[in-house]
């Protein structure tokens, strides 16, 4: 059952909106701006209906606090208004609220158009889905990793976790490519692809094709050591794909990984430990390839073999 939030500081007009719709709904009623605002940051909404006037934050705040936050800014919202409050419905609708509901409310249009938005909403997020699937290997994309990464490394910073990025190249491809052809090699990319995804241990531990033939990780928890650990397991569990590589190159396909683990400071730059990841992973091709360099605690670097 999809769920709503009902943000209102009324608790009779919240029963009524609450009634009209739980058949069909999932309902959740907040009280306050506040408390709105925490419920809808969990992500799991399809619809807000929300109250303008409200002690405390009002809901033209609440409205634009969802819009500027990532897991909140596409999720529709519905106006309660009063009849004839041209100005509050103009207003929210200028600031992006999808549609208003006039009291007294009228309980077939209240459902009519909540049901619509509700439809537009699964829809969008459907495209949405497949516009950040990457078409080759069905795992996620970069467009939903770049997304990812965001918000991941927001929670890393406020809950103070350690966060790793994780970045992983195919050795020699192009080799493997020339000798082989371009859809034997599309192959050996699903099953690399098939491999990690296989090997996600935490619902937050996430795995996108970054570009051709290179990954990347973000793990949410876990230290440096740990981490490490378990993508030498990877690299290992590659590896033992037995693929056969060019002979020249050598017996198997082979991937060389670089990561970074770190445990986020307010005013931390992402893109620096981006960087430093893909420093590792530079090591590990030049140490050698078939192997994971990591960057722990203090900088220190950890090294296969
Ligand atoms: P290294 O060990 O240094 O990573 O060597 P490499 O040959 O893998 O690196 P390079 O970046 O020179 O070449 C990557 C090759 O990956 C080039 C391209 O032919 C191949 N490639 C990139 N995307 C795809 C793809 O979608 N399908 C296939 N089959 N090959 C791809
Ligand atoms: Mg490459
Ligand atoms: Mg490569």
């Amino acid at each position: 059952m999809e769920k709503i939030l009902i943000v209102d500081d009324s608790a009779v007009q919240a029963i009524q909106l609450r009634t009209i719709l739980e058949t069909d709904y999932e309902i959740t009623v907040a009280q306050t701006a506040e408390d709105g605002l925490a419920y809808a940051s969990s992500g799991e909404y399809s619809l807000v209906l929300l109250d303008v006037v409200m002690p405390g934050m009002d809901g033209f705040t609440l409205l634009s606090k969802l819009q500027d936050e990532v897991i909140t800014q596409s999720v529709p919202v519905i106006l309660i208004t009063s009849l004839g409050d041209m100005a509050h419905e103009e207003q929210g609708l200028t600031m992006g609220a999808v549609d208003y509901i006039a009291k007294p409310f009228h309980p077939q249009i209240v459902r009519a158009r909540v049901n619509t938005h509700v439809k537009l909403y699964r829809y969008r997020k459907q495209v949405e889905w497949q516009s950040m699937t990457d078409q080759l290997t069905g795992i996620a994309n970069r467009r939903r990793y770049e997304r990812y990464s965001v918000v991941k490394w927001q929670e890393a910073t406020r809950l103070q976790i350690p966060i790793s990025i994780c970045m992983l190249d195919i050795d020699r491809f192009k080799a493997y490519n020339d000798t082989f052809g371009h859809p034997a090699g599309d192959k050996v990319i699903s099953a690399v692809a098939g491999t990690l995804a296989h090997h996600l241990r935490r619902t937050t531990d996430f795995v996108a094709r970054y570009g051709g033939e290179e990954f990347i990780g973000i793990i949410l928890g876990g230290d440096a050591q740990s981490v490490f650990d378990h993508v030498k397991l990877l690299r290992k569990r590659i590896e033992e794909l037995h693929i056969p590589h060019t002979p020249t190159v050598g017996p198997w396909v082979t991937v060389s990984i670089g990561g970074v683990t770190v445990i986020p400071q307010s005013g931390d730059d992402y893109r620096t430990y981006l960087n430093i990841a893909d420093t590792m992973l530079y090591d590990a091709k030049r140490f050698g390839r078939n192997q994971v360099v990591w960057c722990g605690d203090a900088m220190k670097q950890l090294r296969e073999k």
